[in-house]
């Protein structure tokens, strides 16, 4: 696999575009704006020259990466010669059913079709296009560049051999992958979601406030970051789409997303991405202050 099409350059993809071009491959990378893309690669050269400042990547190997990155407005130019897609657009499964139906028509026929979902069914991604064995989840984790983890999720007719394709892809990238089944969720968020909706319902009712949360989870779980900041980080919008999934796919209660999330997303406080969550985030500083409408 030489040529990797992108889709999306948002969080995720500016990242997965980040870590394939760092990695020899040229890297397409769509979007529906040229300012989206702009945008993505103002990221992407700004957390090169942090693995700079680091000594974990080169001057030169930096320039080069960039240099195999080309930004596309039009789906089809950007998939055409792709040996790989990677899905990784907004969490909307009408979106990203037309997109693989799309995707599916522009892209060469031996082309492996990838979906970034956080928990939308790859059977049913798969089922848009008339290659499912070829389609498959490849859902990176957030910040791309530092996380290790692929889950690799094989839908109900991807086949062995592609399965195979991008176990040993995501190691090249230097990623441990990991293979799971396509149920709601796959592994990490429906374990990671309900614990976050859990965080949110204990502030919801009372129990205690924003950083008396996180910290009894940073603390006594030594979870790096607690539930509410990484809510935050992953975006209150996804983190509210996700729940609905895994509520919807198991039928069970104990998914209901949490009315305070419902309330925040609807009111436009998506955490890191707008501005304020449970958090509030200014540019440039690395403190987080708890929102003032959750501090005493
Ligand atoms: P985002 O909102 O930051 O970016 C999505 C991008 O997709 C935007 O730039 C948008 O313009 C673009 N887009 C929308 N429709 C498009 C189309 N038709 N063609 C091309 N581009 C289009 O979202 P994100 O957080 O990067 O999430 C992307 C995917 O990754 C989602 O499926 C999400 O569930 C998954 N994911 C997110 C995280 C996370 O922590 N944010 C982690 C793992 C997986």
């Amino acid at each position: 696999m030489k040529n990797i099409s992108v889709i999306g350059s948002g969080t995720m993809g500016n990242g997965i575009a980040h870590v394939f071009a760092q990695h020899g491959y040229d890297v397409s990378l769509i979007d529906i704006k040229q300012e989206f893309l702009d945008k993505a690669l103002t990221t992407i050269t700004k957390n090169l020259d942090r693995q700079v400042g680091k000594g974990l990547v080169s001057e030169e190997d930096k320039i080069a990466a960039l240099g195999r990155i080309q930004t596309f407005t039009a789906l089809d130019q950007g998939v055409k010669s792709a040996d790989l897609v990677v899905e990784a657009a907004t969490e909307n499964m009408e979106i990203k059913l037309d997109l693989f139906r799309q995707i599916d028509q522009y892209s060469p026929d031996s082309a492996i079709l990838a979906s970034n979902t956080s928990s939308i069914s790859i059977t049913k991604i798969a089922a848009a296009t008339k290659r499912p064995e070829q389609v498959i989840g490849m859902h990176f984790m957030n910040p791309v560049p530092v996380m290790k983890l692929v889950e690799v999720i094989r839908g109900y007719a991807t086949s062995d051999e592609v399965t195979a394709k991008i176990m040993t892809l995501s190691g090249k990238l230097s990623k441990d992958p990991v293979e799971v089944n396509d149920y709601p969720g796959f592994v990490a968020n429906r374990i990671l979601m309900p614990m976050i909706n859990e965080a949110i319902y204990s502030l919801f009712e009372g129990v205690a406030g924003v950083s008396e949360i996180d910290t009894v989870m940073k603390l006594g779980m030594a979870h790096p970051m607690g539930p509410l900041q990484l809510a935050d980080f992953i975006g209150l919008d996804v983190c509210l789409s996700i729940l609905r999934v895994l509520h919807e796919g198991f039928g069970n209660p104990k998914y209901a997303p949490c009315p305070l999330l419902v309330n925040m997303v609807q009111a436009g406080y998506k955490g890191v991405k707008s501005g304020e969550g449970f958090y509030k985030y200014t540019a440039g500083s690395k403190d987080s202050i708890v929102s003032p409408r959750f501090s005493k």
